[in-house]
């Protein structure tokens, strides 16, 4: 990556910069994510919130139902209203949304997670770990990353 990495919204009202590298690259083909970005996947940095640095706008929470019945919190640009990352249960924790980054081509998925229902036209390298749902945090995160979570947590 390069230092401090930033990104935005279509517009330019919402801008953000990632104070550190990711703690993990999610490249997600749940059905969720596949709807919410009318696309065949979602590529996500998951950061601590704190090293996610808003610079510009204020970015707007929007609840949206996930089939398990939980919700998830959409951050969208309040003017162009794309959306520039998520959180899931943890507050703490932040999904950047890759495609947003100004240079999002250094990203690279650390896991494939919800393979399942993965289109069948996209052919996984060999090279990155893949699972039908999801996988064990402890078992896939470097150290190092497993120690930011942790302090993140308190
Ligand atoms: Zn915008
Ligand atoms: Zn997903």
């Amino acid at each position: 990556m390069g230092s401090s990495p930033e990104g935005g919204c279509s517009c330019g009202a919402v801008r953000y910069r990632l104070a550190s590298d990711p703690l993990f690259v999610h490249c997600c083909h749940c059905l969720n994510c596949q709807r919410q970005t009318g696309s065949a996947f979602v590529v996500n940095l998951l950061i601590e919130t704190d090293r996610v640095e808003v610079v510009a706008g204020e970015p707007r929470p929007v609840e949206v139902p996930r089939d398990d019945g939980s919700m998830q919190r959409i951050f969208r640009c309040p003017d162009c209203h794309v959306a520039v990352y998520s959180e899931y249960t943890r507050p703490e924790f932040r999904f950047v949304r890759a495609g947003t980054l100004d240079d999002p081509s250094w990203v690279r998925p650390d896991v494939h997670i919800f393979t399942r229902s993965k289109v069948p036209w996209v052919t996984l390298p060999e090279s990155v770990p893949a699972f039908d749902v999801y996988y064990d945090t402890n078992e896939l995160w470097p150290a190092e990353s497993l120690e930011r979570a942790r302090a993140a947590l308190g």
